[in-house]
Parts: structure tokens; sequence; C-alpha cells
């Protein structure tokens, strides 16, 4: 049961905090100095280093290393294994180190979500897959909304979990832009309700632990998270300076709302993190950046659990025939298989 529930639950942007000092006792984020960086960049399996094991919690805490209490600061062969899988999901450079890029990749902010780790199958569409690569993933067991296409779904906002930087109105249309994005290309509409109690997707902002297992640490962690099909819930971290005109809000740490919420409903839609960096769905959001166009990874992705839109029309319009041949068995046969899922939440490591 506690697997499944990690499984459904999806989180997002998270931001690595780097300061120079304090420790910290949250696995999602990490505390470095710029000292530091030098010693873990050059570390290989067999080092000792104080610190490693902040780097170990943080990899458990996503689902890369099981959880263990005591943590060592030993760069063993486990942790070297956990970077691998790491540096894959994310789309970085595979060198099994806390190189650079790696490091760097931490203190970006970045979304929360389980990574699920995708393998091809080679008995199905072997004549494809090399033509056809793709970096969007499933959760396990592929969930998606089951009903009949093509469906509405209702989503509502709670009125006791609320931020108030933004005004309703201000969230409310970013969160319509968002949903459009996804609904512009499958066959899914999605309606706002007022009765919140009874909508497919609640919405809300939320601090610290509030209940699900999965608390919120402050500013610049975790930034929101939200949970596979069909829970359809979507909670964001009170604790963020969101942003919805970076023109209004000056804040450094000031984080797009609407790239988020668009993230995000993937999530309830069935997405998992793309290792691609353009898409969407991929884990990391910087402050004052916005990624909310949909990519076309994203888009082969979703259309190829719901089917295309059928006032979908782009420049990728062949991309539809693509997915109907290679996805077309009514969403029953899955090309890849899931190994693993891996929790991050994002860490912010910023400034100082
Ligand atoms: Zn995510
Ligand atoms: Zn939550």
């Amino acid at each position: 049961m506690f697997l499944s529930l990690r499984y459904s639950f999806t989180f997002l942007f998270t931001t690595l905090l780097l300061t120079l000092s304090s420790s910290s006792h949250i696995a999602s984020k990490i505390s470095i100095s710029n000292h530091d960086i030098h010693s873990f960049t050059n570390a290989v399996r067999g080092n000792n280093i104080t610190g490693i094991s902040q780097f170990k919690r943080y990899l458990s805490r996503f689902g890369y290393i099981k959880n263990n209490d005591t943590f060592s600061d030993k760069f063993d062969s486990n942790f070297e294994s956990a970077i691998i899988k790491y540096q894959r999901n994310l789309g970085l450079q595979v060198t099994g180190k806390l190189d650079s890029n790696t490091v760097s990749q931490m203190i970006t902010p970045r979304c929360g979500v389980p990574d699920t780790t995708k393998t091809h199958h080679y008995h199905n569409h072997h004549q494809n897959h090399i033509h056809n690569k793709t970096n969007f993933v499933y959760f396990p067991g592929k969930p998606r909304w089951s009903r009949d296409m093509p469906m509405t779904l209702t989503y509502g906002f709670s009125s006791d979990y609320m931020i108030h930087n933004l005004s309703i109105q201000e969230i409310r249309e970013a969160f319509k832009r968002a949903f459009s994005r996804w609904s512009s290309v499958i066959p899914v509409s999605f309606v706002e309700s007022e009765d919140y109690g009874f909508a497919d997707i609640k919405i809300g902002f939320y601090s610290g632990d509030h209940g699900d297992g999965e608390p919120f640490d402050g500013v610049l962690g975790v930034l929101a998270h939200s949970f596979s099909p069909e829970i359809g819930r979507l909670h964001l971290d009170a604790a963020e300076t969101w942003a919805v005109d970076f023109g209004v809000t000056k804040s450094e740490v000031a984080i797009d709302l609407e790239s988020v919420a668009t993230h995000e409903i993937g999530h309830l839609l069935g997405l998992s993190h793309s290792s691609l960096k353009e898409a969407v769905m991929y884990p990391s959001l910087r402050p004052r950046d916005k990624r909310a166009d949909l990519n076309i990874d994203d888009i082969k992705g979703v259309q190829s659990l719901y089917g295309s839109n059928p006032n979908f029309r782009s420049q990728w319009s062949s991309l539809e025939s693509d997915i109907s041949t290679n996805h077309g068995a009514k969403f029953g046969v899955d090309t890849y298989r899931f190994s693993m899922i891996a929790s991050i939440i994002a860490i912010a490591l910023y400034y100082i």
C-alpha cells in the first residue's frame, strides 16, 4: 500500500537550496558550500566525504536508493548506481559521479515527481523503436482516466487553502490556460466547478505537513505535487512566491504558476517525468523561468494515453499517424515497462 501510494504521487517542482551554512534535516534539501562542491565533483567510488550522506538521503527520498536511516558518507556502489539512474532520468551525461552538471541539476529548482524509468520491449514494435525515440514516461501500470471519450473533467479550487499574493482570478486564469494546453491536443475537456467537494480535480495551496504523507518543505523546496489518475488532487506549496507576471512579481525566487500547473496537470493525466529538457514534463524549473508550452514529447505522451483531439492541428500532424500506428490498440499494449520510480523533490539550491 505504501508503495502504491508513493507511485500514485507526483511531486512537482522543487529547488535545491544552496546555502553556505546550516545542515539541512530535510531530505529534499541539500546544503553544501562552494568549498564542498569541489570535493563532491571529484569523488569516486570508495571515497569517504562528509556530506555524501545528504545526497543519499536526497536520492532515497525520491526513490533511487532504498530507505536507510543511517546513510554513511561513503561513495559506495549503490550510490553510484543511484547517480547513474538519476542522470539517465534527468537526461544528463551518465558518469556515475557527482560531476558539476549533476550537482548543478540538483541545485536547479525542479519537480519532485517520482521519476519513472522506462525500458524498451523489443518484441513489440521492434521496427519502430529506433526511429521513434520518445522521452515521455507513464506511471507504472499506465493509469489514465477511464471514462468514455470525449470526456469532461471538472476541477475546483479549495477556498480554505489559497494564497494571497495572487488574486483568485489570476489563479483561475493561469489554471484555465494550463488546462487548455492539454485539452487542445486530446479529447478531454476541463471545466471549472464551483462545487469543490465533487470536482474531479481538487486544487489547493498547502503548507508543510498537510496530511498526505508528503509534507512541503518551505521556500524553494518541493513546489507542488499531484496524483496519478484517477485521484485528481493537485497540491501547491503555499510557501512559494507564485507568480503569473514576473513584471509584477519581482522576487528572485518567484515561480511561474502556469508552468507548474501545466506540469502537474500532465501528472494528473498520467504522464510521469520526461528526460527531455524542453518538455513540460521535465522536472526542473528555475525561478523566474517559464515553460508551459507543450513539447512534441508531451503531446506524444498524452495522445498515446487519450488519443488526439479531432481539432488538433499542428506542425506535428504526422505524429498522429505514428501514434495510431504504435499505440492504437486501445491503449492496451505498453511498449515500455517501468522498473522504478524515484521520487524527487525539488530542492532549491539557489543563491547566495
Ligand atoms: Zn513533476
Ligand atoms: Zn499534498
